[in-house]
């Protein structure tokens, strides 16, 4: 093979983006330099068109009859997000939101008096206040397992800390605050061996990177549809390990069956954690976002990401003033970890808010972390807030430049 055919032949093999295509999906990324895909990002056009059509829908025939004439596109969204992580759809539950999948779970984990709980020092702080709530009227522990000088979790210290009372490890995937990516499998492998469950959030990890349950071997994952999904807001959802025996807190007729008048019969597969009400046209919309990530395929854009985050973190170091926070970063000599989509920087003498305001007047969207999201790791490194930019595959390189000349004009100005 001579050389350029080598270069079509890899190309082909990533599964290259059709930039200019994604781009006019996307007009929302057409008017301003978008870097928030971490917050809230932008969905598409498919998504955006399928949401408004069932809403139109709803509007002309009523909601039942709007829902019965899509009910195999409905079913169709587990399958959809199935393929995203790798499970059946029968092991999915959608709800509205990350949170309410993860206390779903949490809730139905039995814990009882003299129990133990373990958390990370990059715990987010919606499920870090549910943890402590939950131990405190339970009577149960809770422990956080420190970071290795990676940033990720110590999976000595885990080992240390495991015992017969542990009956749940709650590990985030990738944190909201920085790049870093957790070590997931061998965080499940240390917690089964002592008999506690695996609750993953994959907030941050669904939609930007390849990710397998099998391969991971977590008991349970809770995804948000609006993140890195492109998703509609009000949307999320639940996997539960096929296997894993184990009942709802709470149900409603969808989950369970009302068979005699003193009793039910909980569903056998996931949907035993959803309820019968939901927004039906975010849901189809959320699955429309799922299939326009696997139509593009999740390598490439898992790829797409990686080497854009890289090259803002790049182009941030070469900015006087500029902090990148990201863990390992600057460090080549021995930190080999790949790291996420989320650029998290400080700029000296600058609040990471003004900072935000004053790239929204360049044209230039990115949200700040404040200390209270990731307490345990902001407190840890002494960080009141990062500013957090995190481009997707749509961001082109005229946009990370366009944000590096913005930040410099911050600084100087
Ligand atoms: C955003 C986020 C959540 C919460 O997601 P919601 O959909 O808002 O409930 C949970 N964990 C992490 C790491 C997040 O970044």
């Amino acid at each position: 093979m001579n050389p350029d055919e080598i270069g079509l032949a890899q190309q082909l093999a990533r599964g290259d983006l059709n930039l200019d295509q994604i781009r006019a999906d996307t007009p929302g990324c057409q008017s301003q330099v978008f870097l928030d895909s971490a917050g809230s990002s932008l969905p598409p056009d498919p998504v955006l068109n399928t949401v408004i059509e069932h809403l139109r829908r709803e509007a002309e025939v009523g909601g039942y009859r709007a829902a019965a004439e899509r009910v195999d596109d409905i079913a169709a969204v587990k399958n959809s997000l199935g393929a995203l992580i790798g499970a059946e759809p029968t092991s999915i539950a959608l709800s509205d939101s990350a949170t309410r999948s993860w206390n779903t779970f949490f809730q139905s984990v039995p814990i009882h008096a003299g129990d133990r709980i373990l958390i990370t020092e990059v715990e987010y702080a919606g499920a870090a206040v549910e943890v402590l709530h939950r131990a405190r009227r339970a009577g149960a522990s809770v422990d956080v397992i420190p970071s290795d000088d990676s940033g990720r979790v110590d999976l000595d210290a885990l080992e240390r800390s495991l015992d017969e009372r542990v009956r749940l490890v709650s590990l985030v995937h990738a944190p909201t605050n920085s790049g870093l990516i957790n070590p997931v499998r061998e965080v499940s492998e240390l917690a089964h061996s002592h008999g506690a469950l695996v609750l993953l959030d994959a907030c941050q990890s669904v939609g930007q990177m390849s990710l397998d349950v099998a391969e991971l071997r977590v008991d349970a994952l809770s995804a948000t549809g609006r993140k890195w999904l492109r998703g509609p807001r009000g949307t999320g959802f639940l996997y539960v390990r096929p296997d894993l025996n184990i009942e709802p807190a709470e149900i409603d007729h969808h989950g369970a069956e009302w068979t005699e008048p003193g009793s039910y019969r909980i569903a056998d597969d996931a949907s035993r954690f959803e309820f019968w009400e939901y927004d039906v046209a975010a849901r189809l919309g959320l699955g429309a976002a799922a299939d326009y990530l696997l139509a593009l395929g999740m390598h490439a854009v898992e790829h797409a990401v990686q080497s854009r985050a890289e090259r803002t973190r790049d182009l941030l170091t070469l900015i006087p003033g500029i902090q990148v926070r990201d863990p390992g970063y600057g460090d080549t000599a021995s930190y080999n970890q790949p790291r996420s989509g989320i650029v998290s920087f400080t700029v000296d003498g600058i609040d990471s808010y003004r900072v935000r305001e004053q790239l929204a007047v360049r044209g230039v969207t990115v949200t700040v972390s404040p200390s209270m999201s990731t307490l345990l790791d902001m407190s840890a490194r002494a960080l009141p807030s990062v500013v957090r930019a995190s481009p997707h595959y749509f961001c082109s390189d005229d946009d990370l430049d366009a944000f590096a000349a913005a930040v410099h004009d911050v600084v100087r100005s």
